[in-house]
């Protein structure tokens, strides 16, 4: 099978889209009248001010090019993206694992892999003792000069976190890009080869899904369930845990939620939903994320939304101090609502299930 570069639609940027500037976005969400604010929301479950209890994961934001445009993308990632994180910042976030002991190390994108420094990660995270997480399209593993990704993600013990929107070709494929579900299948193939999956083996395959529309995830444990059954006997496909995650009103889902003209009744319907034992668990309370160009942001939902740390905390890796991150305060918006509604959703699937 030959892999191709997969698109659904240019990115926001190559459209010059208004809503390809964050405050554009930002701008948007703070127009929906909802009932209450998230900061009330939280005021009420006793949870205001949001602080960080920790930093257990180190989420490294490498860069935006893809080689897919995915309809629902909260980075605008895609082909035509250049961001690329730096040499001086990576060497940095370097300097900062190796002797910084993060539990985790979660490299995502964009795609990741396409960082011509990304495998340097992988191996001075694993030196220093650190779980590495890869947020992978799957696809990717089928270009040329990725094919050995999956030997090497083996080889480094990588914890494979890979996105599928759907365990059937039509609502994969209607999200990422004609022929994406196809080659998802091939590459998930070679990884169980590997061992990814399989009981035994300490090789992790968890994969994310999203909904295919304005609607909230079901129940991740039935859902699981069901996408093992499904995925081992149609396909003979194995993995280990399923994650459900709620799409963000940003970017291109928000694009996609204002050329439809649902914006309004999306947030309402993630704000109605707001469960406040899933606030008490969202992942900005134990992680750190990084931008490409070394900010820092209490989740890549904010760094997208270009709302840095707090004021009072250290803003770019250059001035990471572990004591004064480990508390800040979280910087929040209405966008927070995602995270909250029914189960919870996070880069670790439900908060609340
Ligand atoms: S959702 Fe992931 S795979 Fe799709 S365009 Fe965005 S970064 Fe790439
Ligand atoms: S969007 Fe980010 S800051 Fe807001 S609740 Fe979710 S993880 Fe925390």
């Amino acid at each position: 099978m030959t892999a191709t570069v997969h698109r659904v639609l240019p990115t926001l940027q190559k459209r010059h889209s208004p809503l390809s500037a964050a405050a554009e976005q930002r701008g948007a969400l703070a127009r929906v009248p909802l009932g209450q604010s998230f900061e009330d929301a939280l005021e009420g479950a006793g949870l205001y001010p949001l602080r960080a209890t920790g930093i257990d994961i180190f989420q490294v934001n490498v860069g935006r090019k893809c080689n897919q445009t995915c309809r629902h993308c909260h980075v605008d990632a895609g082909p035509d993206r250049t961001e690329m994180m730096p040499d001086a910042v990576l060497d940095r976030c370097l300097e900062l694992i190796d002797t910084a002991g993060f539990a985790t190390v979660d490299i995502t994108g964009g795609a990741p892999e396409l960082h011509k420094r990304w495998r340097e990660i992988v191996i001075r995270a694993r030196a220093a003792g650190s779980e590495v997480i890869d947020r992978c399209n799957l696809t990717i593993t089928l270009l040329p000069n990725y094919a050995y990704l999956p030997e090497f993600f083996a080889d480094h013990g990588v914890h494979v976190v890979a996105s599928l929107p759907h365990y059937r070709q039509k609502g994969t494929d209607t999200q990422r890009g004609d022929g994406v579900f196809d080659e998802s299948i091939t590459a998930l193939k070679r990884l169980n080869a590997l061992g990814y999956g399989k009981p035994g083996t300490g090789l992790v395959l968890d994969l994310v899904t999203n909904p295919v529309g304005t609607f909230l995830p079901g129940n991740q444990k039935a859902l699981e369930a069901d996408w093992k059954r499904q995925m081992l006997r149609t396909f003979g496909v194995e993995f280990n845990s399923l994650y459900t995650i709620t799409n963000m009103p940003i970017s291109r889902f928000l694009d996609f939620l204002s050329e439809t003209g649902q914006v309004n009744e999306y947030l309402e319907r993630l704000a109605a939903a707001f469960n406040p034992a899933a606030a008490a668990g969202v992942m900005c309370r134990n992680t750190l994320s990084v931008g490409w160009d070394g900010t820092l942001y209490d989740c890549d939902f904010n760094q997208m939304l270009e709302l840095p740390v707090h004021r009072g905390a250290p803003r770019t890796v250059f001035d990471f101090d572990l004591d004064a991150l480990a508390n800040r305060e979280i910087v929040l918006g209405p966008h927070c609502f995602g995270c909250t509604a029914g189960a919870g959703s996070s880069c670790g699937g439900a908060t609340a299930a």
